[in-house]
């Protein structure tokens, strides 16, 4: 391993091999029926103790993750670390509230749609928000009752091993947690074709999302894909006096290794040299620095290839014909030593231009002029991905026209993130699965309807629920309420111990 800021080794790690992949999926492949059989408050509690541990640990963590990957010490401990203990607690609340068995409908009172863990997951992950990968996804899978083998980025396993050892504090089995080191060509592809392994949940680049849907096919599993993006950021003449500012500083963010960052910024012409203007300002002031100094910079690109694609890439803008008005080639001043690259403005960016359509995963930002509402989306659209928009307009119905009409998992409007729960995800070459509390159900198959078997206690308990309904004039949340009650104590009352919170009447 490579400290992206000093370029000097600091640790080996092994690449597994397929011996090792095969070991880890049959300790998980036998793990899978003691821990799908968990009471879900069981899972649940294991998993709000590792909660407690990651954030007693964080600071371990954050140095972890800034030296392997060069994210800046405060912002690894704030946002990097802070991601993945913001994700766990948001699934930890949505499982509170999750019904592994829910009615079919109203039309069918005797079907029940069951919810039951899909098997053994295949958990890969890439570098760039490293906790925030493996908690999406760990989390989730464990609360679901999975058992999982993860491979995180081989470009930064400290933090994912250094979060197996929070699992083992937690008390979650070793078999149902399993980390197997390596690469994509190795342990990557072994896991996606290896016949045990139910579904794969991805996050990375198109090239390898592609690469794992073929070999997964062979089996048919199921694939989950998290992939690159390519975010236009549509700024209108009347957008609010930070919005150039905050979409400028939102590219740069994580040195632009950020899937979702906006980093092509279309912007009205009327107001389209001042718009230059800030970028350019807000590129010059950002400090750049080693990652264990204490600060607002930002860091160094994860790697030597990255700073070569990077300096490809801002050479092809120049080549191209874009403007360069701030950063450009070579590291910036005073730095001889780690992957560090300038802020980089390019303005008078054309949409067909290599920067605007390629991922630079870098700081790098493409300005792009517009003269109306349909150009903005045309040219916001016409890119092969479709992670996330982003548009800044005091006016609320364009807002809302132009969000409907941009072709993205995602849109967020002057500088309002998403909340929790909100679905994270894209559509083309982005991939189509989401993130958020939906992810849970990514984990789990849902049975057949199911036709309980109902005894005479039952249709007396459901009858009495629905009399003491219409008798208080309840209204339909309220009748539920009821309807759950009777399913409770039906389960309590046919068989005194089948009922586990969460999986009533399973
Ligand atoms: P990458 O695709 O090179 O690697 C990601 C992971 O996949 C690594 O663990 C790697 O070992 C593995 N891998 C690579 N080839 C594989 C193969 N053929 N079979 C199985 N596994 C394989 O990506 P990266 O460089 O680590 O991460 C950067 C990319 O991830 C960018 O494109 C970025 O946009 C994307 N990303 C997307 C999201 C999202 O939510 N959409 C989030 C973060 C990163």
């Amino acid at each position: 391993m490579i400290n992206p800021s000093t370029e000097e080794a600091f640790a080996i790690i092994s690449l597994g091999s397929d011996k090792d992949t095969d070991l880890a999926v049959d300790a998980a492949k036998r793990a899978f029926d003691g821990w799908s059989n968990t009471a879900p408050g069981e899972r649940l509690a294991k998993v709000e103790r590792l909660l407690e541990i990651y954030k007693h640990r964080a600071e371990e963590m954050a140095r972890t993750i800034s030296q392997e990957m060069g994210a800046p010490i405060d912002m690894a401990l704030r946002s990097q670390v802070g991601a993945g203990a913001w994700h766990m607690t948001n699934f930890i609340t949505a499982f509170r509230d999750f019904k592994f068995v829910r009615p079919l409908g109203d039309h069918a009172p005797n079907n029940w749609i069951v919810m039951d863990p899909i098997g053994v997951v295949g958990l890969i992950t890439p570098w760039n928000w490293p906790m925030n990968q493996v908690t999406l996804k760990v989390t989730p899978a464990l609360l679901a009752g999975c058992t999982l083998v993860l491979k995180p980025s081989e470009a930064a396993p400290l933090s994912s091993t250094l979060f197996a050892e929070f699992a083992d504090e937690a008390g979650i089995p070793a078999s149902v947690f399993n980390l197997v080191n390596g690469d994509g060509p190795g342990v990557g592809t072994r896991l996606s074709a290896h016949p045990d392994i139910e579904m794969i949940s991805f996050t990375g680049s198109t090239r390898a999302g592609k690469a794992i849907s073929k070999v997964a096919a062979e089996t048919l599993k199921r694939v989950a894909l998290e992939l690159g993006g390519k975010g236009a950021n549509i700024i209108f003449e009347d957008a609010d006096d930070d919005a150039v500012r905050r979409g400028a500083a939102h590219c740069f963010n994580n040195t632009g290794q950020s899937c979702n960052a906006p980093t092509r910024m279309l912007v009205q012409r009327s107001i389209y040299n001042d718009a230059v203007d800030t970028a350019k300002s807000v590129a010059e002031a950002l400090s750049i620095d080693v990652a264990h100094r204490h600060g607002a910079h930002i860091g160094p690109l994860l790697s030597d290839t990255q700073y070569s694609r990077v300096q490809e890439l801002i050479g092809k803008g120049i080549e191209e014909g874009a403007r360069l008005v701030a950063g450009g080639l070579g590291r910036p001043s005073g730095l001889n030593r780690g992957y560090f690259v300038q802020p980089t403005v390019f303005a008078d960016v054309h949409n067909t231009m290599t920067i605007a359509r390629e991922e630079v995963f870098g700081p790098v930002l493409s300005i792009i002029p517009f003269d109306t509402e349909e150009e903005a989306i045309a040219i916001a659209n016409d890119t092969p991905c479709g992670l996330s928009n982003y548009v800044q307009t005091q006016n609320g119905e364009r807002r809302n026209r132009v969000a409907r009409k941009l072709r993205s998992g995602m849109v967020e409007m002057n500088g309002v993130s998403r909340a929790a729960g909100a679905p994270f995800g894209g559509v083309t070459a982005s991939g189509r699965a989401r993130w958020g509390d939906r992810l849970l159900r990514s984990y789990l198959f849902e049975a057949a309807s199911v036709l309980l078997h109902r005894t005479k206690r039952w249709r007396y308990l459901k009858a009495w629920g629905l009399r003491l309904a219409k008798r208080n004039g309840m209204k339909k949340a309220q009748v539920a309420v009821a309807r759950n009650l009777a399913v409770i104590l039906h389960c309590i009352w046919v068989d005194g111990t089948s009922f586990q919170w969460g999986k009533e009447a399973a």
